[in-house]
């Protein structure tokens, strides 16, 4: 690692420590040139998935961008901040852990519809009607009418 004081390229570690419970190593460091100490703090970086779009465009993952739609398919529904903010992370850990470097935005609307529908129904038939590109109002009402038919899902199964 650089050197913070003169820039110089080598500096070596004198202590190496777990902190943060595990999360994160601090190392201590001597510059080989200049002799100032510093500390250094390394964390394990999840790497969140490149966003295919339909148009083969690719872009950064938008946590933002995905909590809009969620709360604009949650608006005026019974559902507290804190369970949303818990599907967004949840959300997050499921791309996370595809290990993908890239992923089409297709998926994502999947992962989000899944929440969704444990979540509250309503929001999940107004996201896939906004998501799914439904060919015509037949193929929605079909889509409505077999969620009618399932059973109610709880949150504690
Ligand atoms: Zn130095």
């Amino acid at each position: 690692m650089r050197c913070p004081f003169c820039s110089h390229d080598d500096t070596k570690v004198i202590d190496s420590r777990l902190v943060a419970e595990g999360g994160q190593v601090r190392r201590r460091r001597e510059c080989t040139s200049c002799s100032e100490r510093f500390t250094s703090y390394e964390t394990a970086e999840l790497l969140m998935p490149r966003i295919i779009k339909q148009n083969g465009n690719r872009e950064p993952f938008d946590e933002e961008k995905m909590r809009a739609g969620l709360l604009r398919a949650l608006e005026k529904r019974p559902v507290s901040i804190e369970k949303i903010e818990g599907v967004v992370s949840q959300i997050e850990h499921s791309l996370q852990a595809t290990g993908e470097r890239e992923i089409e935005s297709i998926r994502v609307g999947e992962l989000v519809m899944d929440q969704l529908k444990l979540l509250d129904q309503v929001a999940f038939v107004r996201f896939a009607s906004v998501y799914r590109d439904f060919k015509d109002l037949n193929e929605f009402r079909e889509e409505i009418d077999r969620l009618a038919e399932e059973p109610e899902t709880s949150s504690d199964d």
